[in-house]
């Protein structure tokens, strides 16, 4: 069954928005105010379009009617699925939300969707007794348990892996809602498949050291997604003012054990510039030393052996270390010389390889001239990004490499038969003032995403009542194939271009932002702006982005002669990663292959991005989805706080009335004729029907039990029913029986 929640409404809802009722003296408005909010009254008088109304702070406003919509009786104020509202419209929604979250009540269902607002503090709904309620279905109130609950009992039911799709914007609560579920099917499992569950829970911590920073809105905003890791590490050598790089540095550098310290030469974090520039050491109320050690148990308990731990770490130190390296302009002008210091000598033992080696790999580069290599000296600001690139480089192979530890750790101890309840923590839409490369990424995946609900909750229903030949208006929604062609397709789309200019070794910002202009005006997804910006029109609203250093960040360049270092280095993991970029090398088997400059290019990063969503949209489709939205109510992070204008606009992204409408005008209860005819034909009064084909007994049955013509549906195959209507044949079955 699609829809976990239904009501029985008729179709009269659909259009919500401005029809009142016939009888308009004393009905129940929302009113709209100058300021554009939404105030509840009752309507005093009225003459053609105007209408008097008196609010309930005690104003009286005369207004039209373009400016009222009916508010629902207070019966229905606190009501946990919006669609038992009697009107459907944006100030109810707002209100009903509203009204629950300033009683606690944090969690509702707009019909299949579960909603989430973020309380920003502690509440009492978490315990083990209601882990036990929600399993024994003692309480069905709407609770990240009782999603979990329920994707647990269909993965057992069906033998279908499930899938919990927590979205979102950053600071919304998606991380909190994936533990709380993760903490319920950990507690459920029980017996011996509770060890893996918790395994999963210690994983999602390690994942959250290397995956997550602090950023300006969340102090642990993921920059990972759970399934797939959709990371540009450009944090890890640039931070911006007041944020954090990955939390894993400062958990090191707080909570390393004074061996380790001496080994690694580790020094306290504001010793390093990568974690200095930014003015931001701590978190308030975080020890990172106390992570450090949760770390550590973590990644003891995921079995990574603890000479791997070390490796780690020793990498760790020396990307710190690296960003201590700095150079000087030695005679010859714009050409560098490495200071070779204590940050160098760290650095070379670390990973392993001599010095010199190090200080050639981030100063020169090799060129090949005919049959000759010269080494030519690079400037400053190459070297600068030669040794940044190194520092990105070797971080994202070790967060590849975490990972890969860490499924490989729980495949071993899989029992479940290749089925598994997938908990997706997605980062959600982004816009801010500036909008670059990441955004554009992380917006592009919440397109996929959005489309991939879009299918299960309007696509999917719709074409099976078609189908099935059944008579169905036609809800019409947004479809957001257009913006998913404009960043798609090949070869005239955003990736493609991308790509293409990435390749080329001329190219720059503007050539870039230039050549997506003249191919892509005409799309009504896209607009060019002034030099290098571009606006993508996406489902959730309009984006402007910065194109500069797209080309730079798509590219990721790491020089071969930094690969070639590292795979002379004699420690472990360095070697490793060199070796594995041989497997997708495009330039290092083909000296020329960038215009002489002898760039290693791996996959570029949107291609590795696109290839990692399609892989995740891929497992997703073979699951069983289940939605919770987290919304933010307030900027501040504070308790008790609700902005109706912030709620509203992520309510509009995620389309919260369509999905309610929908939800509400479909039949959620559907049998084919056979199975209807089986479970209730014995009840037909008319024992000549029993002869008769399925179909005629279900429709001879629904006459007898005077089930309202609007209330199903026949199909050529299936029976539909609306909300409520299998629970009215079960108790007649029961006093049958
Ligand atoms: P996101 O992953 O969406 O960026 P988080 O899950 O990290 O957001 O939540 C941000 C903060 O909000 C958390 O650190 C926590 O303080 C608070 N929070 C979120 N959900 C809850 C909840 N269910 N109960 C209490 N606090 C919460
Ligand atoms: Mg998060």
């Amino acid at each position: 069954m699609a829809f976990l929640l239904m009501h029985g409404q008729k179709g009269e809802h659909l259009n919500y928005s401005l029809t009142l009722p016939s009888d308009k003296i004393k009905l129940r408005v929302w009113c709209r105010l100058a300021n554009g909010k939404w105030e509840l009254g009752i309507i005093v008088s009225n003459s053609g379009e105007e209408f008097v109304v008196s609010l309930l702070s005690g104003n009286i406003f005369r207004v039209s009617t373009g400016e009222l919509l009916p508010a629902n009786p207070d019966i229905l104020r606190c009501a946990d699925d919006l669609l038992q509202l009697s009107y459907l419209n944006e100030p109810s929604v707002i209100y009903n939300l509203q009204y629950r979250y300033s009683r606690d009540i944090i969690y509702s269902k707009a019909g299949p969707v579960l909603i989430a607002v973020n309380p920003f503090k502690k509440m009492q709904i978490y315990e083990d007794n209601l882990v036990q309620a929600y399993k024994q279905k003692i309480v069905d109130s709407p609770h990240v348990y009782a999603v979990a609950n329920t994707a647990y009992t269909e993965m057992m039911r069906d033998g279908v892996s499930q899938s919990i799709i927590i979205s979102g914007e950053s600071g919304a609560g998606k991380t909190e809602t994936a533990r709380f579920a993760m903490h319920y099917l950990a507690s459920i499992g029980g017996g011996s498949s509770a060890g893996i569950e918790s395994n999963i829970l210690r994983t999602s911590s390690i994942l959250e050291a290397f995956g997550n920073a602090k950023t300006s809105r969340n102090d642990n905003s993921s920059r990972f997604v759970s399934a797939i890791y959709l990371c540009h590490f450009s944090r890890v050598v640039q931070v911006a003012q007041g944020e954090r790089s990955y939390h894993i540095f400062y958990q090191l550098c707080a909570g390393a054990p004074s061996y380790l310290r001496e080994k690694l030469n580790l020094r306290h974090a504001d010793e390093y510039y990568y974690l200095k520039q930014s003015n931001c050491l701590l978190i308030a109320g975080v020890d990172d030393a106390e992570r450090f050690q949760m770390l550590l148990e973590a990644l003891d308990i995921v079995r990574i052996p603890k000479d791997y731990q070390e490796n780690a770490f020793e990498l760790l130190a020396a990307i710190l270390w690296l960003g201590n390296i700095s150079f000087h302009t030695g005679d010859i002008e714009n050409h560098v010389e490495v200071v070779v210091d204590e940050a160098v000598t760290t650095v070379a033992r670390l990973l392993g390889c001599t010095a010199e080696d190090l200080v050639v790999a981030l100063s020169a580069r090799k060129i090949r001239v005919g049959k000759d290599h010269i080494t030519k000296t690079l400037t400053l600001q190459q070297a600068f990004d030669v040794r940044d690139a190194l520092a990105k480089f070797l971080y994202a192979s070790l967060f590849d490499w975490v990972v890969e530890q860490i499924n490989i750790s729980l495949e071993v101890g899989k029992e479940s038969a290749g089925r598994s309840i997938n908990i997706l923590d997605i980062c959600g839409f982004e816009s801010f003032q500036r909008n670059s490369f990441e955004q554009f990424c992380i917006n592009y995946a919440n397109e996929r995403l959005q489309q991939h609900f879009h299918r299960h909750l309007f696509k999917l229903e719709q074409e099976e009542y078609e189908i099935d030949g059944i008579d169905w208006t036609k809800v019409d929604f947004e479809d957001n194939q257009d913006c998913l062609n404009l960043i798609e397709k090949r070869p005239l789309g955003i990736l493609s271009l991308l790509e293409e200019e990435s390749k080329f070794p001329k190219a720059s910002d503007l050539t870039f932002s230039n050549k997506v202009k003249q191919h892509l005006n005409n799309n009504p997804c896209f607009r060019g702006d002034t030099d290098v910006a571009f606006t993508i029109r996406h489902y959730a609203g309009e984006v402007s982005y910065d194109s500069t250093s797209f080309l730079q960040k798509n590219r990721d360049l790491v020089h071969v002669d930094s690969i070639q270092l590292l795979s002379s280095c004699s420690c472990q993991l360095p070697k490793l990663f060199a070796a594995r970029t041989d497997d997708h090398s495009l330039g290092l088997s083909n000296p020329n292959h960038s215009g002489g400059g002898l760039d290693f290019q791996k996959q570029s990063v949107a291609t590795k991005f696109k290839g990692q969503l399609f892989k995740l949209m891929h497992q997703l489709e073979n699951t069983k989805p289940h939605f919770i939205w987290c919304i933010r109510p307030n900027e501040k992070q504070l308790p008790c706080h609700y902005e109706e204008d912030l709620v509203l606009r992520q309510l509009r992204c995620c389309a919260v009335i369509e999905v309610v409408r929908i939800s509400r005008s479909g039949y959620p209860s559907r049998m084919t004729h056979q199975e209807f005819a089986g479970r209730y034909g014995y009840m037909l009064f008319d024992s000549v029907s029993i002869s008769k084909d399925p179909l005629s007994i279900s429709v001879a049955l629904l006459h007898q039990f005077n089930v309202p013509r609007e209330m199903y549906q026949v199909g050529y195959v299936k029976i539909y029913l609306r909300m409520g209507q299998v629970a009215m044949l079960e108790s007649r079955r029961k006093q049958a029986l």
